[in-house]
Order: structure tokens, then C-alpha cells, then sequence
């Protein structure tokens, strides 16, 4: 199935079809329509897999993906010009151009989390580049992955376009194939796995992973609007199952109770007094994700730092809002990405201390800072490496088709959103054209003292070197 599916688009990309700006623009509004119309049936996917709020559900996968459906649109044909580039003195006369070229058929591997969107948003750079495309949706949220099954060949070109379902098995049956590119997003246990699958055939890879996310809290902030958008990057963004989701804080001991407070009070606006039953907050995916959040609540240096929440619903698959305080730095909390509702705080004597700990453990795929003290912002700007740096919000930058969305070290390679999924997706071919006058008689052999002083005057942009290579050398030379 694998073989056959990849063959065949290989033979419908090598018909030059998705080439043409017209047949990218038509896939592309395609799959426009297919988020405009189908938009019930989306929520409705996401809702029967995650749980996930109606309006979640919009704001964080559809109408992005709309955005960038119209952002691709928009910009498709200045992408596609070649961009003229200088020509250079050592080729004189020429012109030089670099142009962006399909990679071919290139395969989407996507995760379970944001179902929707993480499937269509790669397909929609794919498509603009002019590739052909098999997409593997998790099998981790399976409504939506039949939904994409079913609605993508219906709004787009079948014959460039596929959706190829499964779990493990298939997915490594895809991986054995020789791709353009392969883009995956997911954990970085199996990205290794794809990374070495793909080395077989050195397909060129974008990996979109995960890790943990800092949130370093100043105290000269305002700590009520500091935990509304801590508690919205986290909570409202599919119960903390977000590859950016605020994984820790770290704050000074003197404001931690100030913030915890306002936390507090937060949650308890957001989502009541009894959580479980907020429509507001999506289930945990599913058991092993119940009780792989479970074992790290119940580690035993961990259980006793609960100072909010902490309820569970092992049946509706539900977990609280959960706030551990001071949780020790060895524990599995604290070392492994949570990717769930629990929020440890941790706590230092002078915030600059945060920065030590950040740099000691793995580069995150975003690192937070709340201050009002631009020199910190200065130094945490400068000073952490992460694939975003987020001042004074969380999670938000993704819906900046401007800015590349991607991680660094162990939380990824290669970025995508906006131009940059184009680029993810092209190859930037270098083009450079002569024509058979201006022979310099100096750059062939037999090479001579005379040729190398006119040679050498060239590259120093030495005019009477120029015409003389132009214009052939000096008698003798
Ligand atoms: P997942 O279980 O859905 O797996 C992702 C994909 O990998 C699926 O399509 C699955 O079929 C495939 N897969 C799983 N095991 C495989 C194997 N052994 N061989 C080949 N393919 C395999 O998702 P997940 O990994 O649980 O996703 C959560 C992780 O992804 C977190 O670490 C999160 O931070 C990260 N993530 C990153 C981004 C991002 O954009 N950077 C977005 C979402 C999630």
C-alpha cells in the first residue's frame, strides 16, 4: 500500500501537474473550503477525540489553518518568481537567478494533539511549493484522521494528494520509502526513529518536537494579568497538551505565593469549582496518557507539592488544573515533558538563578519570560536558547505566519508557518546563465604568471584587469 501510494504519486508529480501556480491556488482554496464548510464535522472530529472546546477547536486549528490557506494565496506568486541576485564579476557576463523547485512527493507524519491543524498545515506549504503529498494522520485521534481520510480527496487533487491512515506498521512501511522530504511532528523518541529511517535514502527531514517549556516570572510583573496568560497558554490550550504549552515556572521564593494566588483564582474563574465537569477543558487523549500524568502526580517526592487541584476522573479521562509547588528538580515531573494540566513551580532566591537551570536541561521549543525590566529581557533573549522567546505571554506566537515556528537542538530542526513552510518545502536551486561572448582567456590552462596578476586584479576589481580578461591577455601571457 506504502509502495504503490508513493508510486503513484510519483508518477503524477513527474507529469509536471502540480507545478503550474494554478494548480497549487486551486488546491489551496480547496482546502480552504474543505475548513470553511466542513467546519461542524471538524469539531465535532476533534471534540470526539481530545473532548476539545468548540472554540478551541476554531481558534487554534481551523481558523489558523485558514490563515494560512489565505496567507499561501496571497503571497504563492512572489514566492514563486525567481529572485534575481547579483551576477558577479569572475562570471561576467551572466545573470543569476535563485529559483524555488518542488521537492517531489514529500510525506506528512502528524501527532494527535492538534489533530487538524498539524495534519493541513504542512500540507498547505507542501502544496504551495508544488509537491505531491502522502499525508499519515495519528491514529492517536482516530476521528480525525478518518474525517481527513474522507474529506481531503473530496476538496483536493486525488491524484497528488493522499491521506494514507494507520498507526506503527504503516507508518514505518511509509518511512521505508524514498521521499522529497519527510516533515514529522511528535515526540523525539520516534523522530529519532524517522531521522535514521530517512538516512537510507538522505531524505532531507523537518522535525517538529517537543520538550519543556520555561515560564520565568519576574516580581516586578502584574501577577493577575501574568497567570491569565500563563493559565491560557496552558489550560486553554487543549488542557496543556500543546507542544508549547508552559511546562514549569520559575519565580522567586518572595513572589511565588502572590502568583499562586492569582492562579488560583484564575482556574477558579476559568473553569469553576469542580473542573471535571468544565466543558472548557479537553480530556486527556486516553489511558496511557491518564496514567503516564497519573505516575507523575503520584511519584512520591511529588505528591505532597499539590497546593491546587490535583482531582482526576480515571473514566471520563479527565485531570484538573493541577499546581505543585517546589517540586524537587530530580523528580520525573520536573525531567520528563509533562504535556498535560500539571504546572510544578519552582522556585528561586534571585531570578537570574532561572537561567542556570534552563541551560541545563534540553533547549525547549519556547521559553517564557514575564518582567518589566528590559535588561532581563535583554539577557534572557540572549542568553537561552530555545526555538521561541515569548516576552510577557505564552503560546501566542504561533499565530504569527511571519515569524518561523520551529525547534532547536531536542526540540527540533527545521521550521515552518508562512513563507517559511514554502521554504521548508523548496529546494533553492542556484541558476546562473552566460552567453558565448566575453571568453576570459586568463581562466584556462596553460596556466601562466601573466594570467594569475590578471586573475588576481579581477577578484580585487582591478578595471584594466577586467578588460584585459575580457578582452584577452597581454601578448606572451
Ligand atoms: P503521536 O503518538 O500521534 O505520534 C506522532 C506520529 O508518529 C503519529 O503519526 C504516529 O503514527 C507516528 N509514530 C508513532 N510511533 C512511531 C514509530 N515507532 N515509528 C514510526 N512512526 C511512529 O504523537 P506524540 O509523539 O505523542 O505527540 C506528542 C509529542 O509531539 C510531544 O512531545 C509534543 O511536544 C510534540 N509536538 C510537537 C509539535 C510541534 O509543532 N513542534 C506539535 C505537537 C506535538
Amino acid at each position: 500500500m506504502a509502495a504503490a501510494a508513493a508510486e503513484q504519486l510519483r508518477e503524477s508529480f513527474s507529469t509536471g501537474r502540480t507545478r503550474p501556480a494554478a494548480w497549487r491556488e486551486a488546491q489551496l482554496r480547496g482546502v480552504l473550503r474543505m475548513a470553511t464548510e466542513m467546519e461542524t464535522e471538524i469539531c465535532d472530529a476533534l471534540h470526539a477525540d481530545l473532548a476539545k472546546p468548540r472554540t478551541e477547536s476554531y481558534v487554534q486549528e481551523i481558523s489558523q489553518v485558514k490563515s494560512s490557506c489565505k496567507f499561501a494565496l496571497k503571497n504563492l506568486k512572489k514566492w514563486m518568481k525567481p529572485q534575481k541576485v547579483s551576477a558577479g564579476v569572475l562570471t561576467f557576463p551572466s545573470t543569476a537567478r535563485i529559483a524555488a523547485e518542488p521537492l517531489g512527493v514529500v510525506l506528512v507524519i502528524s501527532a494527535w494533539n492538534y489533530p487538524f491543524l498539524l495534519s493541513v498545515d504542512p500540507v498547505i506549504g507542501a502544496i504551495a511549493a508544488g509537491n505531491a503529498v502522502v499525508l499519515k494522520p495519528s491514529e492517536i485521534a482516530p476521528a480525525t484522521s478518518a474525517l481527513l481520510a474522507d474529506l481531503l480527496p473530496r476538496f483536493v487533487d486525488g491524484s497528488c494528494i493522499k491521506v494514507a491512515e494507520g498507526g506503527v506498521p504503516e507508518t514505518t512501511a511509509l518511512l521505508e520509502q524514498k521521499w522529497g522530504k519527510i516533515f514529522y511532528t511528535g515526540n523525539g523518541k520516534v523522530g529519532r526513529i524517522v531521522l535514521s529511517l530517512a538516512a537510507k535514502h538522505l531524505t532531507p527531514v523537518v522535525l517538529e518536537l517537543g520538550g519543556k517549556c520555561p515560564v520565568v516570572v519576574d516580581s516586578n510583573v502584574d501577577a493577575h494579568v501574568a497567570a491569565k496568560r500563563i493559565a491560557v497558554g496552558k489550560w486553554g490550550c487543549n488542557n496543556g497538551q500543546a507542544c508549547v504549552a508552559p511546562d514549569f515556572i520559575i519565580t522567586t521564593n518572595s513572589f511565588a505565593p502572590k502568583l499562586v494566588e492569582s492562579l488560583e483564582k484564575v482556574l477558579l474563574k476559568f473553569y469553576g469549582k469542580d473542573p471535571l465537569q468544565s466543558p472548557d477543558l479537553s480530556q486527556i487523549v486516553n489511558s496511557n496518557h491518564f496514567n503516564r500524568l497519573s505516575r507523575l502526580m503520584d511519584e512520591e517526592m511529588v505528591s505532597d507539592k499539590v497546593v491546587f487541584g490535583g482531582q482526576r476522573d480515571e473514566l471520563q479521562l479527565k485531570i484538573s488544573p493541577t499546581l505543585l509547588l517546589d517540586v524537587p528538580l530530580d523528580s520525573a515531573i520536573m525531567k520528563e515533558e509533562i504535556f498535560g494540566p500539571l504546572l510544578p513551580i519552582i522556585t528561586v532566591d534571585k531570578i537570574h538563578e532561572s537561567f542556570a537551570l534552563i541551560n541545563s536541561m534540553t533547549k525547549p521549543l519556547a521559553a517564557y519570560l514575564f518582567t518589566k525590566d528590559s535588561t532581563l529581557q535583554d539577557q534572557f533573549e540572549n542568553g537561552i536558547s530555545a526555538g521561541a522567546t515569548i516576552i510577557n505571554d505564552t503560546s501566542i506566537h504561533l499565530t504569527n505566519l511571519h515569524l518561523p515556528f520551529g525547534g532547536v537542538g531536542e526540540s527540533g530542526m527545521g521550521a515552518y508557518h508562512g513563507t517559511f513552510s514554502f521554504e521548508a518545502f523548496s529546494h533553492k536551486k542556484a541558476i546562473l546563465a552566460r552567453c558565448f561572448i566575453g571568453e576570459t582567456k586568463a581562466r584556462y590552462p596553460p596556466y601562466t604568471p601573466e594570467k594569475l596578476k590578471i586573475v588576481k586584479g579581477v577578484l580585487k576589481g582591478n578595471l584594466l584587469a577586467m578588460i584585459q580578461a575580457i578582452s584577452g591577455c597581454p601578448r606572451g601571457a
